[in-house]
């Protein structure tokens, strides 16, 4: 499904939507302490969104178990949160959320350090990391080309000599979690899709200190990086507007 321009009352749920996502996800962020499992936070989320109104829109998408995914440190995305993973401090925690309101789906992620405290290459592939996908959301506005976006996104992870992971990309968003088109974080300015006001897409940057090569776990979700270095990765839906966007997943 290609993504749609949406209608106002579309829009109107989508901003609730991730209200209800960046509600929980800032939530969460502050639970990421040593000794918690990622199966406990994501019983959290579960009953979070629940009491907001929201449904968790990843649950059961594809037969995926869980209501969010957690992917801990060389683990980029799609990690299966679970009762044998625990959290330890300098940890990077990779919350990863989808919210259904009402239809409407919004995606959105934040890369945690646990304690707060890591060695300075890590935090800075986590600070860098964020940059980039808010310098990329910043060349978006009516008739922007995905490859704009991409553009933006390289420059910032090329420059602190980062691997980009390029088998995924960001993508629409709205009826359904995945919709066309990519958004690749990598690009040319003025080439790939076409995105016009109305449209809502999510923007993903994943990026590692080491290589760009992935591998799955045979739990056939985790998708980690193949030679082990550390990931980061985040992520909002964005409304396009005339002459901008408008962040959907923040508060
Ligand atoms: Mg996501
Ligand atoms: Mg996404």
């Amino acid at each position: 499904m290609y993504t749609r321009v949406k209608t106002a009352s579309e829009i109107t749920n989508m901003r609730e939507s991730g209200r209800i996502l960046a509600t929980v996800l800032q939530a969460l962020r502050d639970e990421v302490k040593e000794g918690v499992t990622t199966k406990e936070l994501s019983d959290m989320a579960m009953k979070h969104v629940k009491k907001l109104g929201g449904e968790p829109a990843f649950y059961g998408y594809q037969g995926f178990p869980e209501a969010i995914c957690i992917s801990v440190n060389d683990e980029i995305v799609h990690g299966i949160p679970r009762t044998e993973t625990v959290i330890k401090n300098g940890d990077i925690v990779s919350l990863d959320f989808g919210v259904n309101y009402k239809g409407m789906i919004t995606d959105s992620a934040i890369s945690v350090i646990c304690g707060g405290v890591a060695p300075k290459p890590v935090a800075d592939l986590v600070k860098y990391t964020e940059q980039s996908l808010m310098e990329g959301l910043a060349v978006i506005k009516d008739g922007c080309f995905a490859g704009d976006i991409g553009f933006a996104v390289e420059k910032v992870l090329n420059k602190h000599g980062y691997g980009i992971i390029r088998d995924m990309v960001g993508h629409g968003v709205g009826h359904a979690v995945h919709e066309d088109p990519n958004i690749p974080n990598y690009g040319r300015k003025g080439s790939g899709a076409k995105l016009v006001a109305g449209m809502t897409i999510a923007v993903e940057p994943m990026a590692t200190l080491g290589g760009e090569r992935i591998s799955v776990d045979s739990d056939e979700w985790t998708i980690r990086t193949a030679d082990g270095s550390l990931a980061a990765h985040f992520e909002h839906t964005v409304l396009i507007t005339e002459d901008g966007y408008e962040i959907l997943t923040q508060l």
